[in-house]
């Protein structure tokens, strides 16, 4: 039977991260994924800030031109209150498609020698005797895989996080993503977020790339079809966006909400020698929804855990929650900015470009690992 020291499940920023990290550091390390890779993800493919950038130049190197769209970088945001006013962020960013960016950390990680399977689906964990046996569907055919731990970096549905927490309440926003060709008459070198009121609380976001027209809107799910008919009118109306046009492209996908749960100490992304990182563990930025900077860093903080853990034989998941405590802070800090966001598009508005520029740049300096 084959007996890995890590099987990380799921090979999207976070896996990639940590298999790389434990296997650098010697560790037998598999990461599996349930889709043929590469795979797509609905997300804007914006590796923002320092956080995120940062630490994956740390980590990987500076991305190739080929995972890397056109434009390569974008020059900052703007955030439109519309009747009301626009501000702007100046705040370079590396712009992608999520195929390329993560089938380079994808490689990036088998050549520090991860064994890595696609179509390789988790659908249990169970704490054995001999270990921790995770049960993998390939083919039609289910097997049992023995492993010392398990990162669960499966993404928003974790399923991990099920098998660890199965009463844990988790609260989903949902995010549709459209792709239209052709032009729009807003600046390609920004990321345009847009906050209408008469949509408040959901919002939606345009950008562009290699030719192709990015829209998303974000709400609870169930209304988001009904919110982007809304911002394809409103664009139609007000910036050059044909009515007519049929989008190329549509995903949708569901995040998770549970800052309060993690804030609050009530929800702890690790059990034993299990650990969450990523969006399986809710590290979603507040406000701006940056994930891909919280998921390297999360999986940096478990391979740290884990590679101390084969040394001193110590279950690694109270240094995994030490590691990651300043991503909590920081969401303490951050988190309050949705309330402010949302009071201010419910009352006159008037300061709502400001509130935002101001909650976006809160989320986009490093996170102090050491504090
Ligand atoms: C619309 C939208 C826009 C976004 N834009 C940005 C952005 O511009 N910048 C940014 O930083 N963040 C953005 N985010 C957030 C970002 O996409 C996520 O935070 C990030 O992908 C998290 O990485 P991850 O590795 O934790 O999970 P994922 O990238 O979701 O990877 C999880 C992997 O696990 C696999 N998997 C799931 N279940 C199983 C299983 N049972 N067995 C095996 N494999 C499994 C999946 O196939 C997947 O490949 C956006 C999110 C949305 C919804």
């Amino acid at each position: 039977m084959d007996r890995y020291d890590v099987i990380v499940v799921g090979a999207g920023p976070a896996g990639s991260t940590c298999a790389k990290a434990c296997a650098e550091k010697g560790l037998k390390t598999l990461m599996l994924d349930k889709q043929r890779l590469p795979r797509d993800k609905v997300c804007s493919g914006m590796v923002m800030g320092a956080l995120a950038q940062g630490l994956i130049e740390q980590e990987f190197g500076f991305p190739p031109q080929e995972v890397l769209t056109h434009p390569s970088q974008l020059k900052g945001y703007c955030f439109h209150v519309p009747g009301i006013g626009l501000e702007k962020i100046d705040n370079l960013t590396w712009l992608s498609w999520r195929k390329e960016l993560d089938h380079w950390m994808n490689q990036k990680a088998g050549e520090s020698g991860v064994d890595i399977r696609d179509r390789a689906e988790v659908v249990g964990i169970a704490q054995k005797a001999g270990g921790l046996a995770i049960m993998v569907k390939r083919e039609g055919e289910t097997r049992e895989l023995m492993s010392t731990y398990a990162i669960g970096a499966d993404g928003a549905t974790s399923v991990i996080r099920k098998f660890l927490f199965p009463n844990l309440q988790v609260r989903y926003g949902q995010a549709l993503q459209e792709h239209f060709e052709g032009e729009i008459g807003l600046d390609q070198d920004y990321f345009h977020w847009f906050y209408p009121r008469e949509i408040n609380p959901s919002f939606f976001t345009v950008h562009q790339k290699d030719g192709t027209i990015i829209m998303e809107v974000a709400g609870k799910p169930g209304t988001t079809k009904e919110i982007m008919t809304w911002a394809q009118t409103f664009m139609a109306e007000h910036h050059a966006l044909s009515k007519a046009r049929e989008p190329v492209w549509r995903g949708s996908c569901l995040e998770p909400a549970l800052y309060r749960e993690l804030t609050s100490r009530t929800f702890r992304p690790a059990r034993g020698n299990v650990l969450l990182v990523g969006d399986a563990a809710g590290f979603i930025m507040p406000v701006s929804g940056e994930g891909i900077g919280l998921a390297v860093q999360s999986a940096l903080a478990a391979a740290a855990a884990v590679t101390r853990s084969k040394g001193t034989g110590d279950p690694p998941d109270g240094m995994y929650l030490t590691g990651i405590e300043p991503i909590l802070s920081c969401f303490e800090k951050t988190y309050p900015w949705f309330k402010k966001i949302m009071e201010e598009a419910k009352g006159e508005g008037t300061s709502l470009p400001g509130i935002l520029k101001q909650a976006y740049e809160g989320t986009l300096s490093p996170i102090d690992s050491t504090e």
